[in-house]
């Protein structure tokens, strides 16, 4: 390492994005430390992408063998289906678990040196960390390179308070702690439709509400239409669409249900009243970007919480300067909030540190919402691309096809 400090990189997060920088770090011969403040893997491998995909596994075989008349169709008979929900619940805690605990070997036997608490910037090069109400942890280092990779945590709209029980975020809802019979989910993002997939098939009925004019804002149109049909009808769902849930009151398990009031968005009048046994809120995430003390460095972060940063990765000051050494990656910039995504940007920044320019295209990295079946694109969705094409004149050419031309996926 460079003798002037401790270490050549310093990692603020450990989870996906961060652990990814580490790794490429090392490779490239870098002195590296992370700091942790929760737990090692972050989001993607504690609260997001690995037990939401282990869920789902589960759940699809669940529909799969549910589907009596089709797999009879196959000349295969099953008996009835069941499942207990601890077991599927601890099946997707204890894949995590593991994973979690891969990701921590795999920095230390690379040598990384794995700080634990929370980090802010005490200076230039300067980071703190500890935990509130411990002396025995924390202090002071220095690196040459900062990364900031903090992820982001669920957003909740204001009047809407989280019991963790009969009101919940993703976070909650991933714990499967019990199987309310309807639950409503607000926000029709990949989140929220994942999730809806999980508790279908294990036999909750799921109600959507949805602020804008259609399920699934900000997918292709087209792609909208086809899940509509293969994803909510003939599933026990139902939706409210172009109304905001201006206030929820949490109920009782069993006992007391949640009431939700919703609004219409265009007149902002009060338009209806649900009672749900529970409400999950999928109403996107926020950066967790607070208590990095970013003015040590003369950065803000923008109006939503994210950290602005320019295409290599390198933190923007007040003045849109570029702040030497210091790079933020993952959720916590909100370019691109995907855990592939993350790993990358991660290893773009370190590219950049030592003097190689690298420049993530955005525009090429995939998305996939694991539904049964599953949703992917990548690329300006067609509607952009339609518009961006027009817009610069250029010729645009649209070729379609359908999965159902291929064999393999025929059953
Ligand atoms: P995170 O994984 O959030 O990690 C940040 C880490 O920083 C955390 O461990 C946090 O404790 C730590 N930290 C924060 N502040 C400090 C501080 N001041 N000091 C020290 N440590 C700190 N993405 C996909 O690509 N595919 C999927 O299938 C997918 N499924 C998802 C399902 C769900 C339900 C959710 C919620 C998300 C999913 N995502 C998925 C998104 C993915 O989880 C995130 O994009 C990814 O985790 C972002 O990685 P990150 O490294 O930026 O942040």
């Amino acid at each position: 390492a460079d003798q002037k400090y401790d270490y050549d990189l310093v990692i603020i997060g450990c989870g996906v994005g961060g652990h990814g920088a580490a790794l490429h770090a090392v490779e490239q011969g870098m002195k590296v430390a992370v700091i942790e403040g929760h737990d090692i893997g972050g989001t993607c491998v504690n609260r997001g992408c690995v037990p939401s995909k282990a869920l789902l596994a589960a759940a699809g075989r669940v529909r799969e063998f549910k589907n009596q008349q089709h797999l009879k169709s196959m000349g295969i008979q099953v008996g009835s289906v069941s499942f207990d929900r601890e077991g599927v619940a601890q099946h997707a805690a204890q894949l995590a678990a593991g994973i979690a605990g891969n990701l921590q070997r795999s920095l230390e036997a690379l040598g990384v040196d794995i700080l634990i608490g929370s980090a802010k910037f005490v200076g230039t090069n300067k980071v703190k960390y500890g935990i509130t109400g411990r002396v025995d942890v924390g202090g002071e280092v220095t690196a040459k390179n900062i990364i900031v990779a903090t992820g982001s945590v669920p957003f909740v709209p204001p009047g809407i308070p989280i019991d963790g029980k009969t009101v919940f975020t993703s976070d909650h809802a991933l714990k499967l702690e019990w199987l309310p019979q309807w639950l409503a989910i607000i926000g029709s993002g990949y989140i929220g439709l994942e999730l809806s997939d999980v508790y279908t098939a294990l036999g909750t009925e799921v109600t959507f509400i949805e602020a804008v004019d259609n399920l699934m804002p900000g997918f292709d149109k087209e792609i909208q239409r086809v899940a509509q049909r293969l994803l909510i009808q003939g599933r026990p769902i139902d939706y409210h669409t172009g109304v905001i849930a201006t206030k929820v009151t949490p109920g009782v398990p069993g006992v007391k249900p949640v009431v939700i009031e919703l609004t219409d968005m265009k007149t902002k009048k009060v338009v209806d009243s649900l009672e749900v046994d529970a409400c999950m809120v999928a109403t996107g995430r926020s950066p967790y970007t607070n208590g990095l003390n970013l003015s040590a460095i003369n950065a803000e972060t923008d109006r939503r919480g994210f950290i602005p940063v320019n295409e290599k990765m390198e933190v923007l000051d007040k003045d849109g300067k570029v702040v030497p050494s210091v790079y933020c990656i993952g959720d916590a910039n909100g370019k691109y909030m995907l855990a592939h995504a993350a790993s990358a940007q991660g290893i773009s920044a370190v590219e950049n540190m030592n003097g190689r320019p690298h420049v993530l295209n955005h525009l090429s990295v995939p998305a996939a919402c694991f539904t049964h079946p599953e949703i992917s694109f990548v690329g300006l969705t067609q509607d952009a691309a339609e518009e961006q094409a027009k817009e610069k004149n250029f010729p645009l050419g649209i070729s379609k096809t359908s999965f159902k031309a291929n064999s393999k996926v025929r059953e």
